[in-house]
């Protein structure tokens, strides 16, 4: 079956549950067993309703449901996307192992490599994700994991995930790629060579602004040690939760489909503005990263950069200030669009990022293209006006 047809389809089913079309919300800390032998014979596991920690029915659907759409051997959900990665380097990785960590990554994810998995005795390192001879350079014999996102959700550059698969797995390190901008739908990572995808469930998945959520993916033969690894760190979920996720996923390939859309005919629209130096989408045949965006990937979301011709703060201020579709604030996937100032070159230090003028990051939400357009169209005279 097609993925818009999964997304309906996974996660439910009304035969047992009295022909209703969702999944109930199945709320349990104490789960009770009939007999003693029972009881000692319980075993937490993918599946198994054991104690609310480790999840509910619930929990269990939508786990279930992202496997099989990102093509994973198992899905565990964690209360945040942060707290995804976190849980599965910490579940992966030891005193005395060695990370290598693409130069774009999500800045928090960066924080965590330097402070606590060097505190921890984790030796890290960063490469240019558009270098792939960096890994093969970077590479030791205590390597374990090697860390991608793609496109960099700053600056947008496409990996050679395939080269860089091939380099990790020929000296033994495993590949771990923060799938959230594709989502599962618009980039299948096991077909790629991905051993583990880390997902801001808050973001698209979740869709609506109003949860946090991660969830990691992986092979089945290393799921096992990433469910320990979040069991260890005593993380857990809101079925709650897990059924926004869930009731979220049934609209999430008409949400994407509208968003690339959106994205691509207002990144067209920018390529075009005086203002604007630079458009970073790699739907745009212009990008540098559009050949291997094309090869790998099956679709776009609505989250892209734009670099301006030199502005001063005070005029880039002035446009944002008045935005009245476009939203300030941190975080995207939302079905509401957003506008934020951006400094790339604040978060790397493996390679330099050479802009013209300053950053911005757009999402680009469900509202009418016309009005968004309307709304950048004002910001830019307001730009102008305070230059
Ligand atoms: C937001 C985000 C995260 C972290 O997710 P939270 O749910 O906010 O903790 C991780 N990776 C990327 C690419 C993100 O954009």
């Amino acid at each position: 079956m097609r993925d818009a047809t999964l997304v309906t389809t996974l996660g439910r089913d009304p035969e047992q549950n009295d022909g209703i079309v969702n999944p109930p919300i199945q709320r349990a800390s104490t789960i009770l067993f009939p007999t003693m032998d029972a009881l000692l014979a319980a075993r937490p596991g993918p599946g198994v309703v054991n104690y609310g920690r480790y999840g509910t029915p619930t929990t269990f659907a939508l786990e279930e449901a992202v496997a099989t759409l990102e093509g994973a051997g198992g899905a565990v959900t964690v209360g945040s996307g942060k707290g995804a990665i976190v849980a599965t380097l910490l579940a992966l990785l030891q005193a005395g192992d060695h990370v290598l960590i693409a130069d774009n990554v999500y800045q928090p994810t960066r924080h965590t490599a330097d402070h606590l998995l060097k505190r921890m005795g984790v030796a890290v390192d960063y490469f240019d994700p558009l270098q792939p001879e960096q890994v093969e350079a970077g590479m030791r014999p205590e390597t374990r994991i090697v860390y991608l996102e793609s496109p960099g959700s700053l600056t947008f550059e496409v990996t050679d995930v395939k080269r860089v698969a091939e380099i990790a797995h020929a000296r033994g390190a495993l590949v771990v790629f923060d799938n959230t901008w594709a989502t599962p739908l618009f980039f299948k990572p096991y077909e790629h060579g991905v051993d583990v995808t880390v997902h801001a469930a808050t973001k698209y998945l979740g869709g609506h602004s109003d949860l946090m959520m991660g969830i990691v993916t992986s092979t089945p033969e290393i799921h096992p040690r990433l469910r320990q690894g979040v069991q260890d760190l005593g993380m857990s979920t809101s079925p709650e939760d897990c059924w926004l996720v869930l009731r979220a996923l049934r609209t999430l390939e008409v949400r994407l489909q509208r968003h690339m859309e959106s994205g691509i005919r207002i990144a067209r629209w920018l390529q075009e503005r005086p203002e604007v130096a630079r458009v970073l989408h790699p739907a745009l045949p212009e990008d540098p990263g559009h050949a291997l965006w094309k090869r790998d990937f099956k679709g776009a979301s609505g989250l892209f950069g734009l670099v301006l011709k030199p502005a001063s703060r005070d005029a880039v201020a002035a446009m944002l200030n008045g935005m009245k579709l476009f939203g300030m604030g941190w975080s995207w996937g939302g079905y509401e669009s957003l506008l934020i100032p951006t400094f790339p070159q604040t978060t790397r230090s493996a390679t330099e990022w050479q802009t013209e003028g300053p950053c911005l990051r757009i999402h680009v939400g469900l509202e009418a293209i016309e009005d968004l357009i309307a709304d950048l169209e004002a910001g830019f005279a307001r730009l102008g006006a305070a230059a």
